[in-house]
């Protein structure tokens, strides 16, 4: 994975250096923002591989920057950072797109394993699936190879957070899985942030994103004290 780009997105120069030089270290190469602004700038042209984001910017949020970042439709992880250890603050954060959330200050070796971690996800062994293999239900195909999901022929932006979470649910049809479960298999690792919290976020997103009616879905059942359950159709 050496040479993959990261993007900093940092305001304060001693803690971005610090990271910049860490993360050098680890071979990747290294991009900065210190701005919300630079930040969306950065991205749409040195398309980083990740993104490390700070939540207090001089100009717009954190929050903004993950939520435009994701309405333009680009789908790298995104790893908040804040000094903020509020509840409602990482759920926020996920809300709007975030793949994991740390809170300073933090490890810098417990950072770059995350961060390895959500490229693994996002890059990695997502595309070790068998050639040209495919799950379909109504409208949607999910493309295991080319990881791509598809609704009516029209692409759907997923993260990579919720191209996994949709590719392990629907490659266990009509099973009852647990949140636990889901996390193990999905996140692989502990998160900062409350794991059922974090799973139902993310199946809440695929439901906005997939089914006809995300208040009555009809693939992505919750099953009540368990966890979810993909509803095959036939
Ligand atoms: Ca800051």
């Amino acid at each position: 994975m050496a040479g993959e780009k990261i993007l900093i997105v940092e305001d304060e120069r001693a803690v971005s250096r610090g990271l910049e030089y860490a993360l050098q270290d680890e071979g990747f190469e290294v991009f900065l923002a210190e701005t919300g602004m630079e930040a969306l700038e950065t991205t749409r042209t040195a398309e980083p591989n990740l993104i490390l984001l700070d939540l207090r910017l001089p100009d717009i949020s954190g929050f903004d920057v993950c939520r435009t970042i994701r309405q333009e439709g680009r789908r790298q992880p995104i790893l908040m950072l804040t000094a903020l250890d509020e509840p409602v603050d990482k759920v926020l954060g996920l809300e709007l797109g975030a793949d994991d959330y740390v809170v300073k200050p933090y490890d810098l070796r417990e950072l770059i394993a995350r961060i390895r971690a959500l490229l693994r996800r996002a890059y990695g062994d997502l595309s070790k699936a068998s050639q040209g293999e495919k799950i379909t239900f109504g409208n949607i195909v999910i493309d295991l190879e080319q990881l791509r999901v598809t609704q009516d022929g029209e692409p759907v932006y997923l993260t990579p957070t919720e191209f996994r979470l949709l590719r392990y649910i629907t490659s266990r049809p009509n099973r009852p899985i647990s949140r636990e479960t889901l996390i193990e298999a999905v996140w692989g690792y502990d998160s900062d942030i409350g794991s059922d919290r974090t799973v139902d976020v993310h199946i809440r997103h695929l439901r906005e994103k997939l089914e006809p009616d995300p208040a009555q879905p009809q693939w992505l059942l919750t099953v009540r004290g368990v966890g979810y359950k993909f509803q095959a159709p036939g």
